[in-house]
């Protein structure tokens, strides 16, 4: 089959690898539609993947679906549209026991399929029947590629138990920033508002329009502006960015007693920010991750139920031999992709 391989720094080769032999308990399917995540972009630019034992060629893609081709499970039929759950939980550790698969002992934030093992930016991906969920028929096979970034900005929202009429700030207005502005607006929110620091970047959020207000970044005194926006501060803050300023800018721009959601995954872990203000303020400060596996359902019936429309985020749809423009494209300031899907 044709794969697109992740051969070295900043490099995607098309190859043709052997499509792996099925197991007891696994599923074969055709790919329809993976998506182009930043964390994919983030092991593009180390050339590698998490598992330093990887033997193969390394293939990346944790966002899609496809149709079931052959099958040792009896979960599932060849038709079958499914997708997968990329985390790679253990089912046995006392979190799992609990329902929170997303804080399984054995994934600690790297153990995902694209990450540690072959992912499926390739024709073919072979993996566990239970690791996958049939997809109704309303769900589009580009709507379920997006389920993963869908699912991380279900489970914030969820996190901050907003409640109705409150103010939202969603700092960071990538595909999850803007999918939380949208389920905020659905669960009740009457404000909410996002700051950009690249006016190209910000022009497919205005266009989409789920946000209520948008703040230059750049500016010196952003976090007074957002202040006085909201009468001394948002109920709510969403972090999606991952760095100390931002972090701090949610700090300074919440009300007290308010809560901030970090979300942003830091490229470096360890960030500065004001911490006598989160003190003296009883700032909550709560880390949102991932999502257990009932929200990873309840993320499918979300678009089945027409709640979101995740298609509206996709800017760019590219064949498999693109991969590794998209990525060019991903990094570049001056290209405003939003989100890209490829259909292998
Ligand atoms: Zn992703
Ligand atoms: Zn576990």
């Amino acid at each position: 089959m044709k794969a697109a391989v992740l051969e070295g720094v900043k490099k995607i080769t098309i190859k043709d690898v052997k499509v792996p032999e099925l197991q007891d308990g696994q599923i074969e399917i055709k790919v329809l539609v993976v998506g182009v995540c930043g964390s994919d972009v983030h092991l593009w630019k180390q050339g590698k993947g998490w598992n330093p034992n990887q033997q193969n060629d390394f293939i990346m893609g944790h966002e899609f679906c496809g149709t079931v081709t052959k099958t040792r499970s009896d979960k599932f039929k060849v038709g079958d549209r499914v997708t997968f759950w990329a985390n790679l939980y253990c089912g046995e550790c006392d979190m799992c026991k609990k329902g929170l698969e997303h804080l399984c002992r054995e994934v600690n934030g790297t153990n995902y399929i694209g990450f540690v093992c072959n992912g499926a930016y390739s024709e073919y991906f072979v993996g566990e029947a239970k690791r996958a969920f049939k997809l109704p028929d309303n769900v589009s096979d580009i709507q379920a590629a997006l389920i993963d970034p869908l699912m991380v900005a279900y489970h914030a929202v969820r996190k901050s138990e907003i409640k109705l009429n409150q103010k939202v700030l969603i700092i960071g207005a990538g595909i999850i920033g803007q999918m939380m502005a949208h389920l905020v607006k659905q669960a009740g929110a009457t404000y909410a508002a996002t700051t950009f620091v690249n006016d190209l970047k910000i022009q497919k959020a205005k266009e989409i329009g789920d946000f209520d207000e948008y703040f230059d970044g750049r500016k010196e005194d952003i976090a007074e502006q957002l202040r006085n926006k909201t009468n001394g501060g948002f109920d709510i803050v969403f972090e999606a960015v991952g760095l100390g300023s931002t972090l701090d800018l949610a700090i300074n721009s919440v009300k007290p007693g308010g809560k901030v959601i970090v979300i942003g995954n830091s490229i470096t872990p360890t960030v500065q920010f004001n911490m006598n203000k989160l003190v003296l303020n009883e700032v909550q400060l709560i880390g949102s991750v991932s999502c257990t596996r009932v929200e990873f359902e309840e993320t499918i019936d979300l678009i089945s139920k027409g709640i979101i429309s995740p298609e509206n985020y996709v800017t760019d749809i590219l064949p498999l031999d693109k991969l590794q423009t998209a990525f060019e494209r991903l990094i570049d300031e001056n290209d405003p992709a939003l989100k890209m899907v490829v259909k292998p």
